[in-house]
């Protein structure tokens, strides 16, 4: 999800392969908060919104996964200048790179 001044504004999921033509195709959760808020606030200054959005990830089983974000997600990531980026992990002791 993506936080802005403490308030929740854009939410994602990871959504499914095969949905548009040309092959394998999917959005990540990360991606798709992004373009959540990007939708909400296309008229609103969506780019200056991001700017100063932290970004939560968050991967749930039957436990917290690692769900740091893959390289694609972070090219998105890093286009809209998010700079705080917080995902969950299996152990506490995961390194944070
Ligand atoms: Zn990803």
């Amino acid at each position: 999800m993506v936080v802005y001044k403490g308030k929740i504004i854009g939410n994602g999921y990871n959504k499914g392969y095969g949905k548009i033509l040309n092959g394998n195709y999917s959005v990540h959760a990360e991606v798709d908060a992004i373009y959540d808020v990007i939708k909400k606030y296309k008229n609103h200054g969506c780019e200056r919104i991001l700017r100063e959005c932290s970004l939560y990830v968050i991967q749930y089983t039957d436990k917290l996964r690692n769900s740091m974000p893959c390289n694609n997600c972070c090219k998105v990531i890093e286009k809209y200048g998010i700079r705080r980026v917080y995902f969950s992990t299996e152990t506490f002791n995961e390194k944070m790179i």
